[in-house]
């Protein structure tokens, strides 16, 4: 089984990584959620890379600091933008409009009832992290679908993200 998809960091409402940062540089900001590293506070020790779970963490080997998704905060808040630009550049740049971004705290925004009506679902949330993207199942199909997996198929065999993706394809 092979399944492709986007690991992006999660800000994750209970980040490990924010827990076990000696130096506090990994935070999550009070007044949006969004988790950040604070470059001058960190200290290059990977703790939060082997205590994300998501593999969300990607060290900078040249300026010996931790870098991941800002969800491009820089963007997102920036006045100078068009209101249709302040997105980040993963939402803008991808050609199917597969990404979508937005206020998932309001129930009543546009990405929070798309994740209701496609039923989105949280990465491996029984890690307990709480994270807070959400991946939407596959849309119904135009063509016909792939055979399905082998009658004696049981996905309890398989790793938990492969077990997490199957449950996903299967909605
Ligand atoms: S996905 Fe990983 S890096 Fe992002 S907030 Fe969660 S634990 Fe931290
Ligand atoms: S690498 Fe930096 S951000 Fe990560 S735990 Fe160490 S000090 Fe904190």
């Amino acid at each position: 089984m092979t399944v492709h998809f986007p690991r992006s960091c999660l800000h994750c409402e209970d980040a490990a990584c924010v827990t076990v940062c000696p130096t506090g540089a990994s935070y999550k900001r009070a007044e949006d959620g969004i988790v950040l590293v604070d470059e001058d506070k960190c200290i290059g020790c990977k703790l939060c890379s082997w205590a994300c779970p998501y593999g969300a963490r990607e060290y900078s080997e040249v300026r010996g600091v931790m870098q991941k998704c800002t969800l491009c905060v820089d963007r997102i808040y920036n006045e100078s933008l068009d209101p249709a630009d302040r997105q980040p550049a993963c939402v803008l740049a991808c050609p199917t409009r597969a990404r979508h971004f937005g206020d998932l705290g309001d129930v009543e925004s546009p990405v929070s009832r798309l994740v209701a009506a496609r039923d989105g679902q949280a990465l491996l949330p029984e890690f307990g992290y709480r994270p807070v993207n959400r991946y939407l199942p596959p849309r119904p199909r135009r063509t016909e679908p792939a055979p399905g997996p082998a009658e004696d198929f049981d996905p309890s065999s398989l790793p938990p993200l492969l077990r997490w993706a199957d449950r996903l394809l299967s909605r």
